[in-house]
């Protein structure tokens, strides 16, 4: 989810480009998209979509639509099962040479000195923000008895319920 942006930095504002974003990238890992606890460790989150680059005074302001799909786990199973997102990217990044008195600009809102521009962190962002507090596998998943540990999708467990 890097780009090299030179070539649209030398053209005047007003000029675009489009992209079409197709990456796999691992949960948990270094430059990762989410440290979300609801999502499996080390899973595959994979992202596709189109991003328009408009080159402004400032910099470059990206509008990017990502469908997004990831590994989650269920909070009342612990079964890992496949969830889609859509992640609407809606920002501008300033050139590395851009000063502003604007403290409430991220580190990560800014194009290196080598003209790259990273979505990771706006996608990461937005993953956190999409991403369901309490997963489940399914409507009407039953969870795991909390007497024997088993799994009450698969077993019928023995365990008296007490009430
Ligand atoms: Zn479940
Ligand atoms: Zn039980």
């Amino acid at each position: 989810m890097e780009f090299n942006v030179a070539q649209l930095i030398k053209e005047n504002p007003g000029s675009s480009k489009y992209y079409t974003l197709s990456d796999n990238l691992i949960s948990s890992k270094n430059h990762c998209v989410s440290q979300s606890p609801v999502l499996a460790p080390d899973s595959d989150i994979s992202l596709s979509g189109t991003a328009k680059m408009l080159r402004t005074d400032a910099g470059i302001w990206v509008t990017a639509e990502l469908s997004c799909e990831v590994i989650c786990l269920c909070s009342r199973c612990l079964n890992a099962h496949g969830r889609r997102l859509t992640v609407v990217i809606d920002e501008e990044y300033y050139l590395s040479t851009y000063s502003t008195n604007d403290f409430d600009i991220d580190e990560g809102q800014f194009i290196s000195n080598d003209n790259i521009l990273d979505l990771v962190p706006s996608i990461r962002d937005h993953v956190d923000l999409e991403l369901p507090l309490n997963p489940i596998c399914r409507e009407d998943c039953a969870g795991i008895c909390i007497d024997c540990g088993l799994n009450l999708n698969q077993h019928q467990c023995t365990c008296k319920k007490s009430f």
